[in-house]
């Protein structure tokens, strides 16, 4: 039992409502585990090709778990997720809901990248989705944050279109974990356009969902 919870019960008050989010030493073990574990994994043909094996990185007790597609070449190179362009507007999306990238668990679909930043196939996803679930699991976030199509498709099992996902609340399997999709950084990137849409999604999130 976590300090705050047994004075809180020597208090008699009511400790329910805890969210259980502290890592207890086993699952700090197995979080390392799994990681050594994909470091080692050659259960598709990414594994072929790839200079590292990007797991995930961030707060291992974060509240917000943020799903993205695959690693890409800098990703591969250095063997952290969402760094480069991309990463930096991340960033900056954080920054703006008052967290930084401490705060946050970020990690991709798929933990190697395709050859040619392709999307990774459905054998890739369902040969990685094993650690994936595992992180979430083990993270037990309170919302988890889906960047794009690639993760939207994964995690939601559905092939609705962007625009009928987002500002949405949807939840994780059959848990009560909201999940919310935003557009990637990358396609904001391509489409500064849509740039404006991603303020629609922190909005939402702020208004619909307390991760204090
Ligand atoms: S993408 Fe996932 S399943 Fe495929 S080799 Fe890498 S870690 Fe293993």
């Amino acid at each position: 039992m976590s300090r705050k919870k047994e004075l809180l019960t020597l208090m008699n008050i009511d400790t329910s409502w805890l969210k259980t989010n502290y890592i207890t030493e086993n699952n700090q073990q197995s979080f390392h585990d799994l990681r050594l574990e994909a470091n080692n994994c050659q259960k598709c043909q990414l594994a072929y090709d790839r200079n590292n094996v990007v797991f995930g990185k961030g707060n291992e007790k974060a509240d917000i778990f943020i799903i993205g597609e695959a690693p890409g070449k800098e990703e591969d190179l250095t063997g952290e997720p969402f760094i480069g362009r991309a990463g930096k507007l991340l960033t900056e999306i954080l920054f703006s809901m008052n967290l930084s990238r401490d705060d946050v668990y970020i990690t991709n679909t798929v933990k190697c990248r395709p050859p040619e930043n392709r999307n990774p196939n459905s054998e890739e996803i369902s040969s990685c989705s094993n650690f994936l679930d595992k992180q979430i699991s083990l993270i037990s976030p309170k919302v988890i944050i889906l960047l794009g199509k690639i993760a939207a498709e994964r995690i939601l099992n559905t092939s609705e279109p962007m625009s009928f996902l987002r500002t949405k609340i949807h939840y994780y399997k059959d848990t009560a974990i909201p999940t919310l999709v935003f557009y990637h950084p990358a396609y904001l990137l391509r489409s500064p356009g849509e740039k404006k849409k991603v303020w629609e999604d922190i909005l939402f999130m702020r208004e619909n969902i307390n991760v204090s």
